[in-house]
């Protein structure tokens, strides 16, 4: 009797302590996946907006470095225009826009309907290709860069704030000197002058000044195209006013001989 006691006693605090580790165990677990989720949570949050760092990248690429080509000049690492500066810049260049409705995941080659939701599956499955720590927010030079000109028409129209102006032009100013510094030569002075000029002017509230007084690469591509088919069209036309007029003037000198002719054979008689 006192043996089976024992044996019953033995097991139940077997079956306790077994309870206890378990529990313990999950307990563990929780805390362990808590802190995972945690982690995860924080290397995809990422506090730069992919959308305004490719507008910002778009105006940089459209208004910039047409004239940064021109002079041969290399922006240096130390400049936030830098693409190296750009968090984002890494993905996009794995964009692959193969259609109108199909995008391309450059890193896994996985499709889409739409840019978003390459963007998502990038925020998802490649953030660890971000260079979080050492890389700066492009969108945060969006200020200075006119952004909301570009994104949206209508922001000329809206009031303008005398403080946002002048915080946004020592912005410009600064990024004009620190790309294109004036000791290091003709081509960055010129640069320099190009920047305050494309950019800087434009932060007043007086309205006179607007943005890219310059031009860009997409109004001289626009003009060109124009021009081109203006000329595809006209040439058509230019010949075939040229044969008719051939034509015209043929048929005339055959009206012509024919009436000298006819005059030649009416004379004798
Ligand atoms: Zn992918």
């Amino acid at each position: 009797m006192g043996r089976a006691k024992a044996i019953t006693l033995i097991i139940l605090i077997q079956f306790i302590l077994l309870h206890v580790t378990k529990s313990q165990q999950g307990f563990e677990e929780s805390l362990a996946a808590r802190t995972l989720k945690q982690e995860s949570h924080d290397t995809h949050e990422v506090h730069c907006s992919r959308e305004r760092s490719r507008a910002a990248w778009q105006i940089i690429d459209d208004y910039l470095m047409p004239f940064v080509e021109e002079e041969g000049y290399q922006i240096s690492a130390d400049c936030r225009l830098h693409p190296d500066n750009d968090l984002f810049r890494d993905q996009e260049r794995h964009k692959i826009h193969l259609d109108v409705n199909e995008w391309r995941c450059g890193y896994c080659k996985k499709s889409f309907r739409a840019e978003r939701f390459l963007d998502q599956h990038f925020d998802n499955r490649h953030y660890n290709l971000l260079n979080v720590n050492q890389s700066k927010c492009l969108a945060d030079l969006c200020g200075a860069l006119h952004c909301d000109f570009v994104i949206n028409s209508n922001f000329l129209k809206a009031k303008c704030n005398p403080a946002a102006a002048t915080r946004n032009r020592h912005l410009c100013e600064s990024l004009a000197n620190s790309c294109f510094p004036i000791s290091q030569g003709p081509s960055a002075r010129r640069l320099h002058e190009l920047f305050l000029r494309q950019f800087c002017d434009a932060h007043t509230c007086s309205g006179k000044a607007k943005p890219f007084p310059r031009g860009g690469k997409k109004q001289t591509n626009l003009l060109y195209m124009a021009t081109s088919i203006l000329l595809m069209m006209l040439l058509p036309l230019f010949y075939l006013l040229y044969y008719l007029y051939q034509r015209d003037m043929k048929q005339e000198t055959q009206v012509l001989r024919r009436v000298s002719q006819v005059g030649r054979k009416a004379k004798p008689s």
